[in-house]
């Protein structure tokens, strides 16, 4: 029945892609040939795909059984929103609804049908099932999340175990069996268990090369950290916290800093627990802030970052978790926040349990996610490793790679660094004891009469931050104590005297490059960015008023696109990847006048930022607060904030929302609106002391940009 050329032309005209991700063509062929099929993917691999397109290419309809119904409506929704036909029946819907979408399955007006497992082997079901392949054929049976149906995987579902009585039923019918599990033990299982004839089986390879692995040390300035660290993305992201208290507390200061972020974990009541999940879906909000209760069924592909703000329990689980950043393919990030209290508190808790075996495995687990996190490899050999891939190379996608890490002996610098804490009394933090190596001025030194030790100043060959970095190594390595009861003062332990009596050697990563990578600022890219930002505005619009969720609409890799080459015409639109002729007709015009004003506006002539203004725009990117950035650049607050606002003046692309909060905006632009922008002092004598002139010059740069 197909009419098209190639493959390739089918996901063009149906999906809107140019071409297939590894694996998904053989896939699809094979599947054409009606063969049994078991697929194993990681997330975001792209494994819908291989059942629908064939779906689409074959004459009857295919049955996809899929174990959660939120699962079930989205992807059905996404299908719908690109003109295929797709329908899914479950105990939700009405009995009306149900009976007029059997009918137009009789009707053959349907490709694709979701149903649950439970559903599909009841009776009543049955007999409608048999009509529908006297009436129109069933095309395949494609089982999702098939890990389900062994008890041997992470999730086992006690319906999903029915499923074996599909190939009795249905023995013609070709079974296609799909998920993203790793170990050999499960994927026998579906084969046993669904009685699966003689399947191909492909096995995708688990590295997720889009993803850009980090592990940062995690300190007592760990929050206003990953506050930095949630400034520089524009995207969604997820924070996973270990308890709910915690998710709470950082949910409730991101919020208060700004950012717009809900809770999300097992206390919460069913109703909130959805409406936050909608929220996050719909880019109602940017940051999800969850426990790992969150996360299966949750398939949003353009999560940009997942930061882990506690240690997860396995590597298994970090994959899993940090696999759900940028299933669509694009530039995505995993930061994970390690120190070794997270470490003592979860060995804490396994050693709560009560049976051996389990502790045993737990603390395996355990040391696997630390060997991770402190290992000096590149992160993705290393997960790779773990799941029996080998990874050669250097991946250049992960922190070790970017900033390889040469291993050096620093056994006399450790027994300096030792002696100053004994010298010290064994009664101050880290902080302190670098400054009394570097021999520095501080008052804090003189007023304990610290600048008459004998290790004052003997530490001056290196800086500050060395003797920091030798220090935290030294922690890491169980080298020296640390106190964990209030503020960490450090301790000599065993070991510390054994490298006082040189029998035991330091050797520590030296990270070179600790200066700060500037990069280097484009101002075309700015200007992609911006039109980017614009059509994402649109596209939620959009996706409001249809109720779906935005990504539903375009991916983010086809809005990139059309900052990029800014198409003038539907043609040219609809030959964006990601763009079908389907999606074309619904959103093309509204796109192309987005992008036709853009250009207009970007047409006038406006004048260029200064090499110091972009300075500060740099930074600003890099999501330093303004007095960071007056901190770091030695200018005056007030110069930053003039830099910032005549950047936005320039339409540059500063975040305002960023510095002022969006409830004082409203009030500064209606106060301009009433007394005019001619001079600050105007707008400041009314608005008041809560207003400071800097807010003032930054909201009055944008509202003159608006003009
Ligand atoms: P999985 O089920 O394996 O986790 P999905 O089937 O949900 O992954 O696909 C993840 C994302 O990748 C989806 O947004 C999908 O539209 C997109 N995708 C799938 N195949 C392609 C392709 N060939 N080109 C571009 N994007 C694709
Ligand atoms: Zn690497």
């Amino acid at each position: 029945m197909s009419t098209f050329a190639s493959l390739e032309e089918a996901l063009k005209h149906f999906f809107g892609y140019d071409t297939f991700r590894p694996g998904q063509k053989k896939i699809i062929e094979a599947a054409l040939h009606n063969k049994d099929l078991l697929t194993i993917m990681p997330t975001g691999g792209g494994k819908s795909l291989c059942f629908q397109l064939p779906a689409l290419l074959r004459n009857g309809i295919t049955i996809v059984v899929s174990p959660l119904i939120a699962l079930m409506q989205d992807q059905v929704d996404a299908l719908q929103d690109n003109g295929i036909n797709a329908t899914y029946l479950n105990s939700t819907l009405e009995y009306d609804e149900r009976r007029s979408r059997q009918i137009a399955i009789l009707k053959n007006q349907i490709k694709l049908l979701y149903v649950a497992p439970e559903r599909l082997l009841n009776e009543r079901f049955g007999l409608f099932l048999e009509q529908v392949a006297t009436k129109v054929g069933i095309s395949a049976i494609a089982i999702d999340e098939a890990h389900c149906v062994s008890e041997w995987g992470h999730d086992f579902r006690p319906e999903y175990s029915k499923l074996k009585l599909l190939r009795q039923r249905y023995p013609q019918i070709p079974l296609q069996a799909l998920t993203a599990t790793a170990t050999k033990r499960v994927q026998q299982d579906i084969i046993q268990q669904l009685n699966l004839r003689s399947p191909d089986i492909h096995v995708a390879s688990f590295d997720r090369s889009n993803i850009y692995y980090e592990i940062q040390p995690k300190d007592r300035h760990i929050y206003p950290k990953l506050l930095r660290a949630i400034r520089a993305e524009s995207g969604a992201g997820i924070v996973y916290c270990l308890s709910r208290k915690s998710v709470e507390d950082v949910a409730k200061r991101l919020r208060c800093d700004g950012i717009k972020a809900l809770p999300y974990h097992a206390g919460l009541s069913d109703r909130e627990r959805s409406s936050n999940q909608t929220s996050f879906l719909r880019d109602d909000i940017q940051v999800i802030v969850a426990t790992i209760a969150f996360g299966m069924g949750i398939n949003k592909p353009d999560v940009r970052f997942v930061f882990h703000y506690d240690l997860p329990r396995s590597l298994e689980n970090f994959y899993q978790e940090s696999g759900r950043a940028g299933r669509d393919g694009e530039p995505s990030k995993s930061i994970l926040y390690f120190s070794l209290g997270d470490r003592n508190k979860i060995e804490f808790l396994i050693k709560q349990k009560p049976e051996q075996n389990e502790q045993k495995i737990a603390l395996q687990q355990l040391r696997q996610v630390i060997d991770y996190a402190e290992g000096n490899d590149c992160r993705r050999k290393i997960i790779l490793r773990y799941f029996g891939e080998r990874y050669r190379g250097n991946c250049g996608q992960c922190d070790n790679c970017l900033n390889p890490k040469p291993i050096e002996d620093w056994t006399v610098e450790a027994q300096k660094f030792l002696s100053c804490v004994a010298r010290c009394q064994e009664k101050f933090g880290l902080n302190h004891i670098v400054d009394v190596l570097i021999g520095s001025r501080k008052q804090k030194i003189y007023q304990y009469g610290h600048h008459l030790l004998s290790t004052y100043g003997i530490g001056n060959g290196r800086t500050a931050d060395e003797w920091k970095m030798l220090g935290r190594s030294l922690i890491h390595q169980g080298y020296v104590g640390q106190t964990t009861d209030g503020y960490p003062i450090l301790k000599l332990n065993k070991r510390s005297w054994e490298i006082f009596r040189d029998q035991l050697p330091v050797k520590i990563a030296v990270d070179k490059n600790k200066t700060k990578t500037t990069t280097t600022y484009n101002p075309h890219k700015a200007e992609a960015e911006l039109l980017f930002e614009k059509l994402r505005k649109l596209r939620k619009q959009i996706a409001d008023h249809n109720s779906l969720a935005p990504y539903m609409i375009f991916a983010d890799s086809s809005l990139k696109l059309m900052a990029q080459i800014r198409p003038k015409t539907l043609a040219d639109f609809a030959n964006l990847s990601g763009v079908n002729e389907y999606k074309a007709q619904q959103y093309g015009d509204s796109f192309i006048s987005a992008i036709r004003e853009f250009n207009e506006k970007n047409k006038l002539p406006v004048s260029l930022p200064s090499k110091s203004q972009l300075a500060t725009l740099q930074l600003h990117q890099q999501g330093l607060s303004v007095v960071e950035i007056a901190e770091e650049r030695g200018f005056a607050v007030s110069t930053i904030s003039s830099h910032l606002s005549e950047l936005i003046e320039m339409n540059q692309p500063v975040s305002l929302n960023q510095l002022v909060t969006a409830d004082k905006q409203q009030v500064i632009i209606k106060t301009i609106e009433q007394v005019g922008d001619i001079t600050l002092k105007t707008i400041k004598d009314k608005l008041g002391n809560d207003y400071s002139y800097d807010e003032i010059k930054l909201v009055r740069g944008w509202w003159r940009s608006q003009r």
